[in-house]
């Protein structure tokens, strides 16, 4: 029997895509190269048997964001977010931390005065409409909310280090809003990084910065088991080498970047598809650590205890020069560190009394320097003490995490570098972005609008336009 469609790749964006057209009734199967579901969306015993640890996505604010997962019934299929007290916080070298609670008036609180006046201004009407706020930016480039978009766009526009420091006053607010564009992985000097820290900050007061009970595991499960209630099939353990062995179908969808889709494709792509297609960029990679630990990492800032995120790299001049050197290929010696705590609002991650800890910095792409004693020595600055919890430590480098899976190519957790030229032309125009040169294939990762996250738009929206293309009429 031929299938309406197969999906290359079971992360959320195959998954989203599989969903899609099973909730528009037509018959789906998904190969996936792991022996489990979930793509950079799992967890796994890294360190030691009873310990949980998020392989990579441990923060969901984009799945709560995201219109389409939103939408789906994850909590009937197992999923539970828990809120931490606070989203996010970035503690100083002076022993205090910049907070970020759900409440823009907690969180202005404590921002000096000027700040919280510049604060509140700048959040509140974002937030105030958010949901139609991330129905734009989780779409392809479009014309939705026009008004509220040209708004956010006169911030977005800019450069994180230039906004941070016309916007605010204090050092300590500019160093906060420079870790959070540094999710970005681009130099915080270029251009439209803004919208990163921006967009994730309107996220953490409209809806929260979660982790999911029993790990991410959980969330691509849920995916799964719901795509299975409606009769998609999920085949692990089965890595797609070329779109010929594939059966017969009336359309495919592929969960992977541009370069692994020239290699699928062979000869099949026109030569001027391949050719733009090969001139796909790929951003910095990550060095990512878990830790199994027997105590809570001893903060210094107490109020880091109610976190889910930490924010490590002091000021707003360590955080850019650290994401330049990255960008460039360079290994910097004190790099901003990402880290999650999550065991602190899950008991379900360690066994009782202990914790995990999971953090990553960025490094040049497919950067082989070991960042272990970086990382370490970065949280032991805001954290004197924690080297003493550690109970066992897990290191990725960026090979390893292409290893587990082939679409973090040169450790690049973004399918593909996010300045300003690829985000919105991805992988190749903004007008068709998820189809290809091949009738009936279509690309769905995280290499198509809107990119990086776990949130299943591009899954979604690649779906949509299969649905109105070849699977139309
Ligand atoms: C270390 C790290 C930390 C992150 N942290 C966060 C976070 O906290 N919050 C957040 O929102 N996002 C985070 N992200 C980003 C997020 O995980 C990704 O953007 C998201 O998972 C992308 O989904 P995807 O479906 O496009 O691709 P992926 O999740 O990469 O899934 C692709 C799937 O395709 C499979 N595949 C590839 N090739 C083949 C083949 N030939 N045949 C069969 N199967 C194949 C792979 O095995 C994989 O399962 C993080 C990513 C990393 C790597």
């Amino acid at each position: 029997m031929t299938l309406d469609a197969i999906v290359i790749g079971a992360g959320p964006n195959g998954l989203a895509a599989a969903i899609t057209l099973a909730r528009a009734g037509r018959s789906v199967r998904v190969y996936e190269a792991a022996p489990t579901v979930g793509g950079s969306t799992r967890s796994a015993e890294l360190t030691e048997p009873g310990f949980v640890h998020d392989v990579c996505a441990a923060i969901h604010a984009l799945a709560l964001s995201s219109p389409f997962l939103r939408s789906l019934p994850l909590a009937e299929h197992g999923l539970e977010l828990i809120q931490p007290p606070a989203a996010f916080a970035h503690p100083l070298d002076d022993g205090t931390a910049v907070v970020v609670r759900q409440s823009i008036a907690e969180t202005c609180e404590g921002l000096g005065a000027r700040d919280a006046r510049r604060y509140r201004a700048l959040t509140e009407p974002f937030v105030e409409q958010s949901d139609d706020l991330m129905d734009a930016l989780l779409g392809p480039l479009g014309f939705r909310h026009p008004l509220l978009m040209a708004r956010f766009g006169r911030y977005a526009i800019q450069s994180a280090a230039g906004l941070a420091r016309r916007m605010f006053i204090e050092e300590r607010t500019r160093a906060m809003f420079a870790g959070l564009a540094a999710h970005s992985l681009v130099p915080l000097e270029f251009l439209a990084t803004s919208g990163y820290a921006l967009g994730l900050l309107i996220a953490a007061h409209a809806v929260g910065w979660p982790v999911a009970r029993g790990g991410s595991q959980a969330l691509s499960n849920a995916m799964a088991s719901y795509l299975r209630s409606l009769g998609g099939e999920i085949v692990t353990d089965h890595a797609v080498a070329t779109l010929a062995e594939l059966p017969p179908s009336r359309t495919v969808l592929c969960d992977i970047t541009p370069r692994q889709f020239i290699r699928l494709a062979g000869d099949k792509l026109r030569s001027g598809f391949r050719k733009r297609l090969s001139r796909y960029r790929y951003g910095p990679g990550v060095f990512k650590m878990d830790w199994a630990l027997n105590a809570p990492v001893p903060w210094r800032a107490k109020e880091c205890a109610q976190a889910g995120t930490l924010h490590l790299g002091g000021t707003i001049g360590e955080i850019a020069a650290g994401e330049h050197a990255s960008w460039f290929g360079q290994v910097h010696e004190k790099p901003y560190v990402l880290v999650v705590q999550p065991s602190l609002f899950d008991a379900t991650r360690a066994p009782v009394g202990k914790h995990t800890l999971w953090a990553y910095c960025h490094v040049p792409h497919g950067s082989a320097v070991d960042m272990r004693e970086r990382i370490e020595a970065q949280i032991e600055r805001f954290a004197p003490g924690f080297r003493e919890c550690i109970v066992a430590r897990s290191a990725l480098f960026p090979s390893d995490l292409e290893l587990r899976n082939a679409n973090i190519i040169g450790g690049d957790i973004a399918g593909g570098a996010a300045d300003l030229a690829q985000v919105f032309a991805r992988p190749v125009s903004v007008f068709r972005p998820y189809s290809t040169s091949i009738k009936g294939v279509y690309l769905c990762s995280s290499s198509t609008p809107p990119g990086v996250g776990v949130h299943g738009m591009c899954g979604y929206h690649a779906a949509r336009a299969a649905l109105s293309g070849s699977l139309g009429g």
